[in-house]
């Protein structure tokens, strides 16, 4: 931002907030000796926070018997202050899909998804309260960025899921051997993750690094999603972490992207394309489209050949979500043979193409829904 340029209202409002209390999850092994050694504890006290935080989901002194009663008032305080406050838990799909909403140590809002499923359960994260990016077909873009989260607050919200896992807070699924743990996470709620890139970047190693140092979930169970910020997407190429990058494409053509996507302003869906592909060379991980289907509006047969052309013979996989539908926009959700006759034209194209569910609707917990409000 151009220092000449006035400030808007949520940017003043960002710039006055304090700084997210440091957390653990922030820090590096060596950051988090450092600060115990500041505070005269014993080196290997750090590694003991760590194994209660990524092991055993608690940041609760009461449960830390291997530390002494003493010194844990002073290392909660320094190392996990609590980030995250739940306002709400709200549940569907018979408890199998679950949205919580979240109050920030300033009183920003966000909100978490987890989702069982027969095979994977996977947590929907946010990045940012609020997004800056302003998709008009999207809740969260609607009232603007409030701020970035921290890493500490990014991977909380895991943490939390990992715990509610562990404690069975999850109806069982219905075949044998279910999964046990947290196994997929997805950038893919509040906020754009690419435009918070140190945060996110250092939420996902401490996502991935094995326990103690961290939770020990694969590289290749997490998704970044991402309107398409080509400088951010060259870094995180850059960076030697394999995550798997969804693209939020939903155009196939500049002239619509445009107004569907305006960051397609500035990055054309071109060169967006790729970079995507430059990436996933890098990784040699399957880029994921998202392209969620609006009436109407970008579900023609003309659009789907085109979209088929533009990424036939590449390592990518569609994901078609039907437009969830959020308030005050006048759009909706393609009809069932439109949506069936763009996907068949994707196949045709050779393009693996699948149908997102449209889990957690009810809840407005699904994709592009997430406002975060108190009730
Ligand atoms: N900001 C990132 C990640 C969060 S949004 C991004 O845009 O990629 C996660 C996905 O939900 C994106 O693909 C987004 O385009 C999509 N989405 C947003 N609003 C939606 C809606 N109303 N219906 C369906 N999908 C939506
Ligand atoms: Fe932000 Fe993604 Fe919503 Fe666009 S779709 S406003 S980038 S959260």
């Amino acid at each position: 931002m151009e220092s000449s340029t006035p400030l808007t209202v949520t940017e003043a409002a960002h710039r006055r907030r304090p700084a997210p209390p440091r957390h653990l999850a922030d820090l590096t092994r060596a950051e988090r000796r450092n600060v115990v050694m500041e505070l005269g504890h014993r080196p290997f006290r750090a590694q003991q926070l760590a194994q209660h935080y990524f092991g055993r989901y608690t940041d609760d002194p009461a449960d830390w018997t291997d530390i002494p009663a003493a010194a844990r008032r002073e290392l909660a305080a320094a190392l996990l202050p609590r980030l995250l406050t739940p306002v709400r838990r709200l549940a569907c799909d018979h408890g199998a899909t679950r949205k919580t909403v979240w109050r920030l140590h300033d009183a920003a809002l966000v909100e978490s998804v987890l989702m069982r499923y027969p095979d994977r359960i996977t947590v929907c994260v946010s990045s940012q309260a609020g997004c800056g990016m302003g998709c008009p077909f999207c809740a969260t873009g609607q009232a603007g960025l409030t701020r970035n989260l921290s890493a500490g607050e990014i991977v909380a919200q895991v943490v939390d899921a990992a715990r509610a896992v562990h404690e069975g807070e999850l109806p069982p699924a219905e075949q044998a051997g279910p999964p046990r743990r947290v196994s997929n996470v997805v950038f893919m709620g509040m906020g754009e993750p690419l435009a918070n890139y140190a945060a996110v970047t250092n939420a996902v190693r401490r996502l991935t690094e094995a326990v103690p140092d961290g939770l020990g979930i694969s590289q290749r169970g997490i998704t970044v999603s991402t309107v398409g910020l080509v400088p951010a997407m060259n870094r995180l190429s850059a960076e030697g972490l394999a995550v798997t990058l969804a693209v939020s494409l939903h155009a196939p053509d500049d002239e619509l992207r445009d107004e569907l996507v305006p960051v397609n302003k500035r990055w054309k869906v071109a060169e967006v394309l790729k970079t995507a592909w430059a990436y996933g060379a890098r990784t040699r991980r399957r880029v994921s489209i998202e392209y969620a289907l609006i009436r109407d509006i970008n579900d023609q047969p003309w659009r789907a050949d085109l979209l088929g052309q533009l990424l036939r013979g590449h390592l990518v996989h569609v994901n078609l979500i039907p437009l969830n539908p959020t308030p005050g926009s006048r759009w909706t959700a393609s009809r069932p043979d439109d949506e069936r006759e763009f996907a068949r034209r994707l196949a045709g194209h050779g393009v693996p193409v699948t149908v997102r569910d449209t889990r957690g609707r009810e809840i407005d917990g699904a994709c592009g829904q997430l406002a975060a409000r108190e009730s």
